[in-house]
């Protein structure tokens, strides 16, 4: 969930903490020990087991490779760096397919309380009262518990211009993010924050950094709105995303006024297509699983999130069946609370079991798929990302099979769903490069980022 305001902040000097090279960064200029330098390598590596796609799920293969301008070759590459994976698992980085990154500044702070109150009491305020550029801290909060725990995409909507972008590229993660829309009419009064979303595309748009338009949602973007989005997507080429059928609240209010469900609304203005992402999906009718089935669009499903704010759960069991693309997200840490992608397969599965009754229901196979491929295909990187395979995008974590966690290695699949945490991630590595290597992070000065969140609460959150 993600709320809106008009504050406007002025942009102070942005600080940057990843440096290439030769280049060095604010925080060293200042005489505080910076991140270290992130260099350009190609690696050979070896000894670790592969998770490789297969026909009917995956398959787990020892097999050395090399990472070459930021791919994955099985061709020899002279002069790479060996890096010894014994014992680890070399897996696809996890995608975060829904999440607002900036929002790690209210974990844990408004909890146990009715969806209203959390909303309208807790969260709405504070977003009000926080200072543009505090975002670009608790976005790098994020990303450093994302690539802790092994998620290297992430996909955002956020609502600080360029602050998510900025700490997305110094922190080297790979985002396909959104300034987030809301309004009447996209060339009046959602203007300012169209042109913000155009103008962070003209500015960050490289090759791990990509951008979504981003409408909230139904009941915050009038219809007319809804259907300039859908071709101004078309017009710029750029996929969409938007919050959908969350809450009863969203589908009563939708049937009262506009006589049909959220899904159906969005399909009478042409809004669904294989370049939508839709968030949640929580309260869908059969009609509507025909409607998503039909349309190509793909949804995320937020389980954590869902069931914090008493929701409930989408219905995975019957998407499955209709075929719809799957994809797993945390939402942001004020519904969730973590960004941990592993606990949110576990949860995805356990869940669904549960509420099925059917303990076939939501298999390990499939939820490590969804967390991978089909987020992949959802982005329109169908083997580029989430997969292991010749020129694809070496964006990989490394997963330690010795963890107390995780042996023994009875059936990795259901480790990764089932027994994962998170801390079993012991390298990242992201185009190529390393962000994180034994366990330490190499893009995140992590000290200076806590001490700037921790500012951000004392003034604004007490
Ligand atoms: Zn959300």
């Amino acid at each position: 969930m993600d709320i809106y305001s008009d504050i406007k902040y002025t942009i102070s000097e942005r600080r940057t903490i990843l440096f290439r090279k030769g280049i060095g960064c604010d925080a060293c200029r200042g005489g505080k020990k910076g991140a270290e330098v992130v260099d350009e390598m190609d690696y050979k590596v070896i000894n670790a087991k592969l998770l490789l796609s297969a026909e009917e799920g995956f398959q787990i293969e020892q097999k050395d490779f090399w990472v070459k301008d930021g791919k994955i070759t099985f061709s020899e590459t002279d002069g790479a760096e060996v890096v010894d994976a014994k014992d680890k698992l070399v897996m696809p980085g996890l995608i975060n397919m829904h999440t607002h990154a900036y929002m790690t500044v209210m974990r844990n702070y408004a909890d146990d309380v009715d969806f209203g109150e959390w909303l309208f009491q807790r969260v709405m305020p504070v977003e009000d009262r926080l200072p543009k550029e505090g975002a670009y801290w608790t976005s790098l909060l994020a990303f450093s518990e994302m690539i802790k725990t092994g998620t290297t995409s992430f996909v955002d909507m956020h609502m600080f211009h360029r602050q998510s972008p900025q700490a997305a590229k110094d922190a080297g993660m790979r985002g396909f993010i959104g300034r987030g829309l809301v309004g009447e009419d996209l060339y009046s009064d959602g203007f300012g924050r169209f042109q913000e979303a155009l103008e962070e595309k003209r500015e960050y748009e490289s090759s791990t950094l990509k951008f979504i338009l981003s409408p909230h949602a139904i009941y915050s973007c009038s219809t007319q709105m809804l259907e300039q989005v859908s071709k101004e997507a078309e017009r710029q080429g750029m996929l969409k995303q938007i919050h959908l059928s969350e809450s009863d609240t969203e589908v009563n209010d939708c049937l009262n006024k506009h006589g049909k469900t959220p899904v159906k609304l969005l399909e009478d203005i042409g809004f669904l297509d294989e370049k939508t992402i839709l968030a949640h999906c929580v309260k869908m009718c059969y009609n509507d699983l025909d409607i998503l089935q039909a349309s190509g669009a793909h949804v995320v499903t937020n389980p954590a999130s869902n069931a914090k704010l008493g929701n409930g759960f989408a219905p995975i069991s019957e998407m499955r069946e209709k075929g719809i693309n799957i994809c797993i997200g945390t939402d942001g840490t004020a519904s969730n609370n973590t960004l941990n992608m592993f606990r949110e397969m576990g949860l995805l599965s356990l869940i669904h079991k549960g509420i099925k009754g059917d303990s076939t229901a939501a298999p390990a196979r499939f939820v490590v798929k969804a967390a991978t491929e089909n987020a992949a295909k959802a982005l329109h990187m169908e083997n580029q990302l989430g997969v292991i395979r010749e020129g694809a995008c070496a964006d990989l974590i490394f997963v330690d099979l010795k963890a107390a966690s995780l042996f023994p290695n009875n059936n990795i699949l259901s480790s990764l769903c089932y027994s994962a945490n998170g801390s079993e991630v012991e390298s990242v590595m992201i185009d190529g490069r390393f962000v994180m290597r034994g366990r330490r992070l190499l893009t995140i000065d992590t000290e200076r980022v806590y001490y700037e969140v921790d500012k951000i609460v004392k003034e604004y959150l007490s």
